[in-house]
C-alpha cells in the first residue's frame, strides 16, 4: 500500500526561505499570520492527510461511489473522514470571518491543497468544490444569499458544485441549453441536464449548493447570454435548516478511469428553484471566480500526485534489489543491489524530484501573489500581482498537470511490473492524474488562453512584469561566480522564450492558426522557464546558506544536507530538463504549416 508523508521540510524551505512569507503580515487583515502560525496550521493539516485521508485512498479507488435509490454513497470511511475534516475546522481555513471563516491567507490553502491531493485526490474534491462555491458567493452573492448559504458552506455542513458541462457543450459553453425562467417571487425555475458534475451528489454533507450556468428567456446567443444560478439540493428554511427537496436529481454516475471515490454525476434540473448570482447574462464572468480558483486548484492536483508518486518511488527503489551497479556491487552481502543504484532509475527519480520541487515553489509563489493582489496596501503592488496571477493561471493549470501526469508515470515505471499491478497503488496515481489535464478547461484551452489572451494583453504588459522579475534575479545571480552555472542556462532559456513570443505574436497577427498550432508547446516552454526561475531562486538561497555556514565555521547538520541536495537537484534541472526549452523554441518557430497542411478530408 502506498504511503504519504507531508513534505513539511520542503514546504518550510519554500515558504520561509525562498518566498519569505513573513511579508504576509504586512497585508491588511493578515497581521497575525506569522510564518510560525501558518506552519503550525499546516503541520496539523499534514497529520490529517497522512493519518486519516491517505489510508482511505486505495480503498476508495477499489470501491468507488454507488448510486442507491437516487442518492450517492461515498466509499467506506469517507463519511467519518469528512466529519473529522469538518470538526477540525478545515473548510473554514481561508473563508471570511464574517461568515465563520478563519481568515487565513490564501497561500495557506494552496499548501494544504497540495497535501490533500497527495493524500486522497477523490476526497479532496468534495471540500474543494464547496470552497470554490464559498469564494464565488463571498465575491458575488447578494447579502440575502450570503446570509442564507455562506455560514453552512464555510463550516462544511453543506457542500458545493459547479455545473457547467452539458452533453453537447463542454469547452463551448456558449451553446448550453439549460434554461432559467423567472418564478415571479424573485427566484427562477431552472431546467436542463448537466453532465460530469464532480461531487454532484454524496452523503458527506446535509445539503449541496449547486452553481449552475443557464440561459434566461431573453438571453442573447453565445457566451454573452449565460447567467449563473444558485440551486440547492434542499431548499433551506428561513432558520437555515434543510427544508423540502428541490427539483434536482441524479440521473446516473459516470464510470471512469480514475478519481473513483469522487462522484461524477449526471444531474437533472426539473424546474428547480434557484437564485440569480450576479447580473443577468453576466454569469460567465461570475463563474470565472470559481473557474480561476479551480484551475489553480487543479494545478495543485498535478503537484500533489507528483509528490506522492515520487515519495513512493524513492521508498521502493531503495528496497527493491535487482542486478548490480554498473560500477560494481554496492550491496555485496545481498544477492543484488537496490535498484536506486542504476543510473536509469536515478534519472527517473531526479526528473520526478526536480519537477516536483520546482513546481511547488512556482505554485506557492502564485498563492502568495493572490494574497498580495487582494490585500496589499499599495495599489501598484495589487495591480502587478493581479497581472501575474492572470498570466500564471493557465501555466499552473496546464504545466503542473501535464508534468504531474508524467511524474506519476515515471513513478509507476520505477516499480517495473509491480507498478502496473493494483496492489502497489502506483497505477492509481497515473489514472487519477490523467483527468487533471482535461477538466477545468482542457490543457489545450489553457494554452490558447495563454497565447491568445494573457500574453498579448495590454501590449504584453503581463509578460513584461514576469520578465522583469526573472531579469532582476538573473542579474544578481550572474554577478555571483557561484551561481553562474544556474544563471547562464536560465538566461539562455529566457531569451528563447522571448524569441518564441515575438515570432509567435508576429505570425499570429497574419493567421490565428499560428497561435493555436503551437500554443501547447508555448505553454510548456513557459512552464519550463518559470520553473527554472524558481530553481534559480532556490539555488541562490541554498548556496548562500551553505556559504554563510562555511564562513562562520558552523555545521548545518540536516539542513546542510538539504541545501546540498537542493543544489544538486538544481544542477539536474538546468542541465537535463531546461534544455527542452531550445527544442520547443524550434518547434514553435516551425509555425502552423506542418500542423495544418494536411487537409481534414485526408485524415
Ligand atoms: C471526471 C470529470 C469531472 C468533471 N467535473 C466537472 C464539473 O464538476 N463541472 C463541470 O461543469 N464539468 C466537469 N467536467 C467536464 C470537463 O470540464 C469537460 O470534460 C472539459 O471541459 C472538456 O469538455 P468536453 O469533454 O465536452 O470536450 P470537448 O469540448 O468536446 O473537447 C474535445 C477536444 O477538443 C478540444 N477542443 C474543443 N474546443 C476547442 C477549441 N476551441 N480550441 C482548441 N481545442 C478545442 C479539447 O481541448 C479536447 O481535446 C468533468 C469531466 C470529467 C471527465
Amino acid at each position: 500500500m502506498p504511503t504519504y508523508k507531508a513534505p513539511l521540510d520542503d514546504i518550510r524551505f519554500v515558504l520561509d526561505e525562498v518566498l519569505d512569507v513573513g511579508q504576509l503580515t504586512a497585508l491588511r487583515g493578515y497581521e497575525d499570520a506569522a510564518p510560525d502560525v501558518l506552519l503550525a496550521v499546516l503541520e496539523e493539516g499534514g497529520k490529517l492527510c497522512e493519518e486519516v485521508l491517505a489510508p482511505l485512498n486505495q480503498q476508495g479507488d477499489a470501491e468507488g461511489c454507488r448510486l442507491e435509490n437516487g442518492v450517492v454513497r461515498t466509499p467506506t470511511g469517507f463519511k467519518e473522514a469528512y466529519a473529522a475534516f469538518r470538526e477540525g475546522g478545515w473548510p473554514a481555513m481561508i473563508a471570511d470571518p464574517e461568515y465563520g471563516g478563519q481568515g487565513l491567507p490564501r497561500l495557506t490553502r494552496f499548501v494544504f491543497d497540495e497535501m490533500l491531493c497527495s493524500a486522497n485526490l477523490s476526497f479532496s474534491m468534495y471540500p474543494e468544490l464547496a470552497h470554490g462555491a464559498t469564494a464565488l458567493l463571498e465575491r458575488w452573492g447578494d447579502p440575502e444569499l450570503k446570509r442564507r448559504f455562506l455560514p453552512k458552506l464555510v463550516d462544511g455542513t453543506w457542500g458545493g458544485t459547479m455545473c457547467l458541462t452539458e452533453p453537447h457543450a463542454g469547452t463551448d459553453l456558449g451553446i448550453i441549453r439549460t434554461k432559467a425562467v423567472p418564478a415571479g417571487d424573485g427566484a427562477y425555475q431552472v431546467t436542463g441536464t448537466k453532465i460530469f458534475i464532480s461531487a454532484g451528489d454524496h452523503d458527506l454533507t446535509e445539503n449541496i449548493v449547486h452553481l449552475v450556468l443557464a440561459k434566461l428567456p431573453d438571453a442573447p446567443p453565445g457566451t454573452k447570454g449565460i447567467s449563473l444560478f444558485l440551486v440547492p439540493k434542499y431548499l433551506p428554511t428561513e432558520e437555515g435548516a434543510i427544508g423540502t427537496p428541490n427539483g434536482v436529481s441524479v440521473g446516473s454516475l459516470e464510470h471512469k478511469m480514475g478519481i473513483k471515490g469522487n462522484a461524477t454525476c449526471v444531474l437533472n434540473f426539473d424546474g428547480a428553484k434557484g437564485w440569480l448570482v450576479g447580473a443577468p447574462h453576466k454569469g460567465l464572468r461570475v463563474m470565472f471566480t470559481m473557474m480561476n480558483g479551480a484551475r489553480l486548484g487543479v494545478g495543485m492536483q498535478g503537484l500533489g500526485l507528483a509528490e506522492v508518486a515520487y515519495q513512493n518511488a524513492v521508498a521502493y527503489t531503495k528496497e527493491r534489489t535487482q542486478g548490480r551497479a554498473l560500477t560494481g556491487p554496492q550491496n555485496p552481502r545481498g544477492e543484488a543491489d537496490p535498484i536506486i543504484v542504476h543510473p536509469d532509475v536515478r534519472r527517473m527519480l531526479m526528473t520526478m524530484r526536480a519537477y516536483t520541487e520546482g513546481m511547488r515553489a512556482l505554485a506557492y509563489w502564485v498563492g502568495l501573489l493572490i494574497d498580495v493582489e487582494e490585500r496589499h496596501p499599495e495599489e501598484a503592488k495589487r495591480e502587478e500581482a493581479a497581472d501575474l496571477v492572470a498570466l500564471m493561471t493557465p501555466v499552473i493549470k496546464g504545466f503542473l498537470t501535464d508534468v504531474g501526469f508524467e511524474v506519476t508515470n515515471l513513478g509507476l515505471q520505477c516499480f517495473g511490473g509491480h507498478g502496473y499491478i493494483r496492489e502497489f497503488g502506483m497505477e492509481q496515481f497515473v489514472r487519477d492524474a490523467r483527468i487533471a489535464q482535461i477538466y477545468e478547461g482542457t490543457n489545450g484551452v489553457q494554452a490558447m488562453d495563454l497565447v491568445g489572451r494573457k500574453v498579448p494583453e495590454g501590449g504584453g504588459r503581463l509578460l513584461k512584469r514576469f520578465a522583469a522579475l526573472v531579469e532582476r534575479d538573473l542579474a544578481a545571480a550572474q554577478a555571483d561566480e557561484r551561481l553562474k552555472e544556474f544563471a547562464a542556462p536560465l538566461a539562455k532559456a529566457a531569451a528563447s522564450l522571448q524569441q518564441a513570443t515575438m515570432g509567435l505574436m508576429m505570425r499570429a497577427m497574419q493567421n490565428p492558426n499560428e497561435a493555436g498550432a503551437v500554443a501547447a508547446e508555448y505553454l510548456r516552454l513557459f512552464g519550463l522557464v518559470a520553473t527554472g526561475w524558481m530553481w534559480l531562486r532556490m539555488a541562490t538561497v541554498a548556496q548562500r546558506k551553505l556559504a554563510e555556514a562555511a564562513e562562520q565555521g558552523r555545521t548545518l547538520n540536516g539542513a546542510g544536507h538539504r541545501y546540498d541536495a537542493k543544489l544538486k537537484t538544481a544542477r539536474f534541472y538546468f542541465t537535463k530538463l531546461l534544455p527542452q526549452a531550445h527544442a520547443l523554441t524550434a518547434q514553435i518557430a516551425a509555425g502552423a504549416a506542418p500542423v495544418m497542411d494536411l487537409e481534414a478530408a485526408a485524415f
